[in-house]
């Protein structure tokens, strides 16, 4: 079952053409799930519009066809979740959820900065699931810029220390697909 998934995508939707230096044999390498098996990492990088999520989504449809368990959910959800549950001291219960599934997505890292307490919470869940799980995250920030996102370079550190060990990345640096069909509105009204 997958949770709070936007709507499904799958990579037979996916242009390959329109990003031309995205490797698109290390997105089908993805799509095959021995990441899953193997419980690596995967990070989707790249500005927005070029299909990171589609593409997050497109592997978690196929990660639950496959039998996995999965849950979808952004970075700044999960934050909001943890936050409330530690609130009333059910930290512990609430962080379960992100470690139980076999795949966990984690749309839009680095949207929006994090205060302390917060990027405090993500260590501890990544932590928790280091080895565990698949974490598959998207994000518009490279890592070099994690520093300013969880707002402690010692956090940022220690928290890519354990989603990096076992990762594949793909970075997308290309057009945005969202401003292709908003081009393609303008010049055929
Ligand atoms: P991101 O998460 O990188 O900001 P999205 O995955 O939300 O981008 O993509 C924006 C929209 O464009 C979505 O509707 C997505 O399905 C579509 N899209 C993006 N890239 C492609 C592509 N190469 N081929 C087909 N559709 C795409
Ligand atoms: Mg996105």
């Amino acid at each position: 079952r997958i949770s709070k998934m936007p709507h499904h995508k799958t990579l037979d939707d996916y242009d390959f053409s329109y990003q031309p230096e995205l490797d698109a044999r290390k997105v089908r390498d993805l799509a095959t799930l021995a990441f899953v098996e193997a419980k690596v990492n995967a990070a989707l990088l790249g500005p927005p519009g070029v299909g990171k999520t589609h593409i997050a989504v497109a592997l978690a449809v196929a990660a639950c066809r496959a039998g996995f368990s999965v849950y979808f959910t952004t970075l700044d959800d999960m934050v909001r979740q943890l936050k409330a549950a530690d609130a009333i001291g059910r930290l512990a219960s609430k962080l379960r959820t992100y470690l139980r599934p076999h795949v966990l997505v984690l749309d839009e890292v680095g949207y929006l900065p994090l205060a302390r307490d917060e990027a405090n919470l993500v260590f501890q869940m990544i932590s928790k699931r280091y080895e565990k799980g698949s974490i598959l995250l998207t994000s518009n920030k490279a890592f070099s810029e994690w520093g300013q996102v969880f707002g402690d370079e010692v956090l940022a550190t220690a928290i890519l220390d354990r989603l990096l060990h076992h990762c594949e990345v793909i970075a997308i640096n290309g057009p945005s697909y969202r401003l292709k069909n908003r081009l393609a509105a303008v010049t055929t009204e």
